[in-house]
């Protein structure tokens, strides 16, 4: 069984802000040999492509699905890209403490990480991954015994803009809110295990193989390749 323990927010007493989760855990601990790796960087690195690559390439990863309040996109599916809640939906969860951590976009949409997720990839034996913003993931790395991090970033600013113009998903004042965002996100950069440039998908894939490999078999859940 997968648990967070008291988070040093829950555990000061104040009031919860957005981003923070709401409570506090008695469960055991779970096995903490086993990583969950996070994936983040700026909107725009390319973390979607690369973790189709990564999930391919290492099938003992599976990625933890989200809830969002955000719109459903062409070729969504509810449950596989996110579980699309309603914002009443959402505060339900809030209420019953069911995110590990979540967030709030300064356009409104709230995403979260919830802990049945983590648990049912973690109780099928396989390794859960994580896409998160880099303050979901920093709070993932503060709360999660054995949590990976890894930062993805395009080669350039102008390139990580070409690449969110080119996915044309957002309205334009939506794009420019989340350029704001990837300029304060570049500056987080250091605050994780890793650092990944996405220049080269096949470099890049291959430089997250080997720490994914590499902290599996530390672990002692697979072998070095
Ligand atoms: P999008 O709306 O384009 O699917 O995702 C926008 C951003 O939300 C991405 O950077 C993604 O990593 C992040 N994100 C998705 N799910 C979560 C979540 O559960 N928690 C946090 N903190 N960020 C998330």
């Amino acid at each position: 069984m997968f648990t967070i323990g008291p988070t040093e927010d829950a555990a000061s007493g104040r009031a919860a802000r957005p981003g923070d989760t709401a409570g506090v855990s008695s469960n055991p601990p779970r096995d903490t040999r086993v990583p969950v790796f996070v994936i983040t960087g700026t909107s725009g690195a390319g973390k979607g492509t690369l973790e189709r690559a990564l999930l391919t390439r290492l099938p003992e990863l599976e990625l933890a699905v989200s809830a969002t309040t955000r719109e459903r996109r062409p070729g969504e599916v509810d449950g596989r890209e996110y579980h699309f809640l309603s914002d009443a939906e959402f505060d339900a969860r809030l209420d019953s403490e069911e995110f590990l951590e979540w967030v709030e976009f300064p356009w409104g949409q709230r995403s979260g990480t919830l802990r049945s997720e983590i648990d049912r990839i973690s109780e099928a034996g396989r390794v859960p991954l994580l896409d998160l913003e880099p303050d979901g993931a920093i709070r993932v790395k503060r709360r999660v015994p054995n949590s990976v991090t890894i930062f993805v970033s395009a080669p350039t600013f102008a390139e990580n803009e070409r690449r969110l113009r080119a996915r044309a998903t957002e309205s334009e004042g939506e794009i420019d809110e989340r350029l704001d965002l990837a300029r304060k996100q570049l500056e987080q950069a250091d605050s994780f295990d890793y650092e990944v440039v996405n220049d080269d998908l096949e470099r890049a894939v291959e430089e997250i193989s080997a720490v994914v490999h590499g902290r599996l078999a530390d672990a002692g859940t697979m072998s070095e390749p």
